[in-house]
């Protein structure tokens, strides 16, 4: 089999395809053939070495992908060969062509979605639910803001919080990116680099505010984030690149909460009750998975670079 391998922490260049024995299951455990492996920000953080929980070298990056069941360990029920799945992480890594997965990590890949669309599902669609659901606790006729909307949990958040009834404004950094987030479904779309966007977002609320801003970049926008909200408004931070600075009284004034999120932190009932959402939301067609740029396995060292660059189209993948 082929796989991306890590074998000291650094730039993108230290991605390098290898050839590696065959990977069998054990008892309880699901060998996956990857057709298309998610690329995400967390790789490159972990790849680089600057990321809280490392993996031990040599290891093989990636938590998503779209494919199918190529073989059962023993013990294994409910799954057959041949079953298309979306993963939610893995043992081995899925930037490769076969992956080893625990039952709990594979999930039903409806036949409409490709494995493109599947490889989109997992970090983005999860982390926009808990965000949105499990965190902010978004309620149906609430306002939310989906700060940088263009990337892959944006364009999720946008799809899900549109189904359940939301108003969505989003925002995004070039025109194809802004076209994008309207033709998935926001009601609004604002400029996260034009200089009164926020004054903009004022006005559509009637002065009002938000109730919710899911928020992608935390140490440029926090401190601006809590004068925009309603009261009783909620931040949920998601992504975060530094360090900011804010007046505690714009969130005192609101009765304003500031809410953290990590996926990692979801418990397994918690982590259940999200692919239970979404896999709902992938079969009645609510949830569409956005692919942005493709890539060959080799290419993974110009993949990570890509994700990290500005003017996001969806989401990045893997073809192996
Ligand atoms: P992505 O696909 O690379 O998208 C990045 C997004 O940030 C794009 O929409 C981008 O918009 C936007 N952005 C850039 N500058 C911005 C600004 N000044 N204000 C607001 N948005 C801005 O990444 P992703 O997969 O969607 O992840 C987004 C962030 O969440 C990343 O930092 C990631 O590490 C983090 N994350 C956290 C968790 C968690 O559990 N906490 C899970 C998944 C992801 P333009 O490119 O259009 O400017």
């Amino acid at each position: 089999m082929k796989a991306i391998r890590v074998r000291q922490f650094g730039g993108p260049e230290v991605l390098q395809l290898e050839e590696l024995p065959a990977l069998n299951p054990g008892p309880g455990q699901v060998l996956v053939r990857i057709h298309v492996a998610g690329v995400n920000p967390v790789d490159t953080y972990i790849r680089s070495g600057a990321y809280a929980a490392k993996p031990e070298l040599p290891y093989t990056p990636g938590k998503d992908a779209g494919g199918t069941v190529a073989a059962l360990g023993a013990g294994v029920a409910g799954w057959s060969v041949g079953d298309r799945v979306y993963v939610g992480d893995s043992l081995t890594g899925t930037y490769a062509d076969y992956a080893l997965c625990l039952p709990a990590q594979i999930h039903p890949l409806p036949a409409s979605l490709t494995f493109a669309e599947g490889a989109a599902v997992n970090i983005p669609y999860a982390t926009a639910f808990r965000a949105l659901f499990q965190r902010a606790r978004a309620q149906a006729g609430e306002t939310v803001l989906i700060h940088g909307a263009t990337g892959g949990v944006g364009l999720a958040a946008v799809q899900l919080a549109r189904a359940a009834g939301l108003t969505v404004i989003g925002t995004g950094g070039s025109d194809a990116g802004r076209n994008l987030v309207a033709a998935v479904g926001a009601h609004q779309v604002l400029d996260h680099r034009a200089p009164n966007y926020l004054a903009e977002l004022l006005t559509l609320t009637g002065g009002r505010g938000v109730d919710i801003i899911l928020e992608m970049l935390a140490n440029v926008n926090l401190g601006r984030d809590l004068t925009v909200l309603a009261r009783h408004g909620r931040v949920a931070v998601i992504g975060s690149r530094g360090t900011v600075e804010l007046n505690p009284r714009d969130a005192m004034a609101r009765d304003a909460d500031i809410l953290g999120v990590m996926l990692g932190n979801a418990s397994a009932t918690e982590l259940a009750a999200i692919h239970a959402a979404l896999g709902a939301g992938l079969a009645n067609g609510t949830l569409l998975p956005v692919v942005g740029r493709e890539f060959s396995l080799a290419e993974a060292p110009l993949a990570h670079q890509t994700v990290m660059e500005p003017g996001a189209l969806g989401k990045i993948v893997l073809q192996t």
